[in-house]
């Protein structure tokens, strides 16, 4: 590896170092010490963000668009040594990281694509109607603008697609919002050589030096003022339940509430539905616990959760037993996350009704797969039951009957996803289960497992609280840029005070 961090906090196309300083827990290699996030950085980097918007939110498209093609250039330059700090950092493998950087880089040129396009402005236009009776109907033209600058949040499970340069901050960037960064303490290297990406694409584009901003985090306070801001205008968010609930409450009670985009916890069921089951258990177990044990399982569509009728759960459990028995103990992303799963374990396990069917032994910072069955009343008696594990750990809810199977579905909070495997033969069922799975999920599945998460127009990654907390938004695809936009009506205005998109 040839890149060493030096610590510091990109603002204002400066790198700037403070006084405490915090190291970081690489899962191997050699810890790095960096410059440890301030309420006084926060306001720096806000203003700075503030004087880029009068100038980078009235960038044209195609001048935005290559701004983000150029951002990916300079990342995929870095590549090796972002992918040798991204492995060191977060334990994750190097094929995996040179995988995320592929999504990084192909959702910034997906952006780039996408508003030189131009449909995601809604453009519409009312022509003026100057003798319609009883009164004249105005010329309006209605057009989607930048909002501000918008606060990101690296997230712990995607150094990369989900933070420095990950999606939320190509949306903001592709809709005309300069952006700040803070920082996961689990990756700062990996966010730093993705800062110095960005960085030189700013200078490269000549953007204002504001655009964009890194704040490294290192306590809780520098998240706190990133959000209470009065300068941010929306925050995009991936990470936990408590913490996304605690930053989502601060948003709303501020003078001026602002959108928070977090995208939290989910369980991501999934009904087996009894002829699919009768043709293709074994095919099914396995695609479980491959899909459940990926990457440690610390996935936010980690398919926890199965739902199965009683009379064909003993082999359907011995399968999927078997297929989780070959994996190996997995690195987990930190030491915190290493011990909420173990925590996580220990609640699913001890709960009313619960049995193992498969118990391994995680210890430090790795993880195990465990697999546990429990019946369908007590599943719904005990709403704990439905808590996300973060981690590789299945949970078999049987259910007695058809009935019950749709009482679990029912029951469900909101998830990310919700997935159906059934044959033609279980389509009567599946219609009874879709009108209830439909209000449940922001995306939903048939006859795959819901891990891996296609970059594009359709895609929607989001769903009903928790598992986001805006469901009529999405964090990936496209349509995520809507969350960083806002409808203008210019109502009578002279063509050349209008925004070059609305003449
Ligand atoms: P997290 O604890 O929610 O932290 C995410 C980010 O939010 C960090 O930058 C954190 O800062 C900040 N933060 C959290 N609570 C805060 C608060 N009250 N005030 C200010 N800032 C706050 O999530 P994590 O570190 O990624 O992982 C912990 C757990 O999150 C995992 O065990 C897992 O359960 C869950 N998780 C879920 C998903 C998913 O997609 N569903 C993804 C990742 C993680 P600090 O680092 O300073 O605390």
């Amino acid at each position: 590896m040839t890149f060493t961090p030096h610590g510091k906090h990109l603002i204002a196309g400066e790198w700037i170092g403070s006084d405490s300083t915090f190291r970081s827990e690489p899962a191997s290699g050699e810890a790095h010490t960096f410059s440890m996030g301030s309420k006084a950085l926060v306001e720096q980097a806000c203003e700075a963000s503030e004087d880029a918007f009068w100038t980078y939110g009235y960038t044209s498209r195609e001048e935005r668009a290559r701004f983000l093609e150029t951002i990916a250039d300079e990342i995929e330059a870095r590549g090796e040594d972002i992918t040798a700090i991204g492995t060191s950092e977060s334990g994750l493998p190097e094929g995996r990281l040179q995988g995320e950087r592929g999504r990084t880089t192909g959702q910034l040129r997906m952006f780039a694509d996408h508003i030189r396009k131009g449909e995601y402005l809604d453009f519409r236009h009312d022509a003026a109607m100057p003798d319609r009776k009883p009164a004249p109907r105005p010329d309006l033209r209605m057009l989607e603008r930048p909002i501000g600058p918008i606060a990101v949040f690296g997230a712990s499970n995607f150094p990369l697609a989900f933070s420095t340069a990950g999606g939320d901050t190509a949306a903001a960037l592709a809709a005309g919002c300069p952006v700040v960064v803070k920082g996961h303490d689990a990756h700062p290297g990996t966010a730093e050589i993705v800062a110095e990406a960005i960085h030189a694409a700013i200078e490269k584009c000549d953007m204002p030096a504001g655009t964009f901003s890194l704040v490294q985090g290192g306590k809780r306070d520098v998240g706190q003022a990133l959000v209470q801001h009065p300068l941010i205008k929306a925050v995009g968010f991936t990470g936990s339940l408590a913490g996304g609930r605690a930053l989502y409450d601060l948003c709303a009670q501020r003078p001026e509430p602002i959108p928070f985009y977090g995208e939290l916890g989910s369980v991501n069921p999934m009904f087996l539905l009894p002829e699919a089951m009768g043709a293709r258990s074994a095919e099914i177990a396995k695609g479980w616990a491959g899909s459940l044990a990926m990457g440690a399982g610390q996935f936010c569509t980690n398919p926890g959760i199965a739902v199965v009728l009683e009379e064909k759960a003993d082999a359907f459990a011995n399968a999927v037993k078997e297929a989780l028995g070959g994996t190996g103990s997995q690195v987990m992303l930190t030491d915190g996350i290493a011990k909420a799963y173990r925590e996580g374990q220990a609640r699913i396990a001890g709960g009313p009704g619960v049995q193992e069917v498969l118990t391994t032994n995680c210890d430090a910072r790795n993880a195990t797969p465990y697999l546990y069955r429990v019946g369908g009343k007590d599943w719904l008696d005990n709403a704990e039951l439905s808590d996300e594990v973060f981690g590789p750990l299945g949970l078999l809810v049987t259910a007695r009957d058809t009935d019950e199977m749709i009482a679990i579905a029912r029951s469900l909070e909101g998830q990310l996803t919700v997935t159906l495997h059934l044959d033609d033969a279980d389509q009567e069922l599946g219609r009874k289960l879709m009108t209830v799975l439909e209000r449940k999920a922001g995306r939903v599945l048939a006859n795959g497992f819901p891990t891996g998460v296609e970059v594009s127009d359709a895609m929607v990654h989001g769903g009903p609280f928790p598992a986001s907390t805006n469901f009529g938004a999405t964090s990936v695809g496209t349509l995520s840029i809507r969350r960083f936009l806002r409808p203008v009506c210019y109502q009578n205005m002279p063509e050349a005070l209008l925004p070059e998109d609305a003449r």
